[in-house]
């Protein structure tokens, strides 16, 4: 699982004098790779920067261990590190949505997957926890966005909001909770609009929505290939908004993963969940040790 790394390593301490204990040098020459690697993965500078320092504190001065080399004894401290910053106390599977009905406000950039990853999710807690599922779009700029919703809703048996044309999206809002609660459902989802880019009306409506449903989880949903600018919408969110946690997309792809350590650093916010492909099955729980692999390559 650590070839690249490991290989890396192995060859800069080949180059150096074995001795009983990792010297300071030793691990400075070595964090120098990692920090390569780190970044290739999509890692922020900041976040790599910081990270490494921990790191250094923790291998320098480490007895070598007789059964491996140098540089796995590194790799295993940078994987060790990397499952701590990426772990936190919460259960990354278990959403906060017991008194019904629960508000989960799904909010992040257009194309980010926010409608698809609603559905898959809607789908997971009426599968996997027997919940009963409300969704409704908000995106009163793009009626598709609407009708998206709607007919995966058809497609999972996850009922949707009828959709009435020319209302807001507080008044959306407010008819999806009072919908939630006549109809007895454990849970409602408010599918947000996003735009291409963050910007103040985007962001002054779904505060509005907030205000008017106290939701109880606010996922962030954010492409994880997009690296740097994940994190950027991750902070810029957490700020105005307040996210409870993140579930990245796109994780099929080949990117590295860097972004979650990115985001988890910089927000303190759990990844939740991964989307795997575009079928309404590719949702599941974040794994950091399959993450951490993934970054260390
Ligand atoms: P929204 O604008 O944020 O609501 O984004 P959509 O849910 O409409 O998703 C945009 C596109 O990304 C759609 O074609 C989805 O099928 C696709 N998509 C969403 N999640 C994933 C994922 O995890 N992997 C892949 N490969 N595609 C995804």
């Amino acid at each position: 699982m650590f070839e690249n790394l490991s290989e890396r390593l192995s060859g800069v301490f080949d180059r150096l004098t074995k001795q009983g204990a990792l010297s300071e040098d030793d691990v400075k020459t070595a964090l120098r790779e990692v920090r390569v690697a780190l970044l290739e993965a999509d890692v922020s500078l900041p976040v790599a920067r910081e990270f490494i320092k921990t790191v250094q504190d923790k291998a320098t001065g480490q007895a070598v261990t007789k059964s491996v080399t140098p540089g796995q004894q590194v790799v295993k401290i940078v994987h060790d590190a990397l499952i701590d910053t990426l772990t936190g106390d919460e259960d990354p599977g278990k959403l906060k949505i017991d008194n019904p009905p629960a508000p989960v406000l799904m909010v992040g950039l257009q194309g980010g997957g926010k409608t698809t990853t609603t559905a898959k999710l809607a789908k997971r807690l009426k599968e996997k926890e027997g919940k009963r599922v409300l969704m409704a779009s908000l995106d009163v700029y793009r009626p598709a966005a609407m009708d998206q919703l709607a007919v995966l809703g058809a497609q999972i048996g996850v009922d949707t909001l009828p959709i009435v044309p020319g209302q807001k999206p507080v008044d959306i809002a407010r008819r999806a909770k009072q919908q939630a609660t006549m109809g007895g459902y454990d849970v409602y989802m408010l599918d947000t609009a996003g735009r291409l880019q963050i910007d103040e009306v985007l962001m002054q409506e779904v505060e509005d929505v907030r205000d008017v449903v106290h939701p109880r989880e606010t996922l962030l949903v954010v492409d994880g290939l997009t690296g740097q600018v994940a994190v950027e919408v991750a902070e810029e969110f957490d700020a105005k908004i307040g996210i409870s946690g993140v579930v990245l997309t796109r994780m099929d792809g080949d990117g590295r993963g860097g972004a979650a350590l990115s985001m988890r650093a910089v927000t303190g916010k759990p990844i939740r969940f991964v989307g795997l492909g575009e079928k309404m099955d590719a949702l599941e729980t974040f794994e950091p040790e399959r993450i951490a692999g993934r970054i260390l390559g």
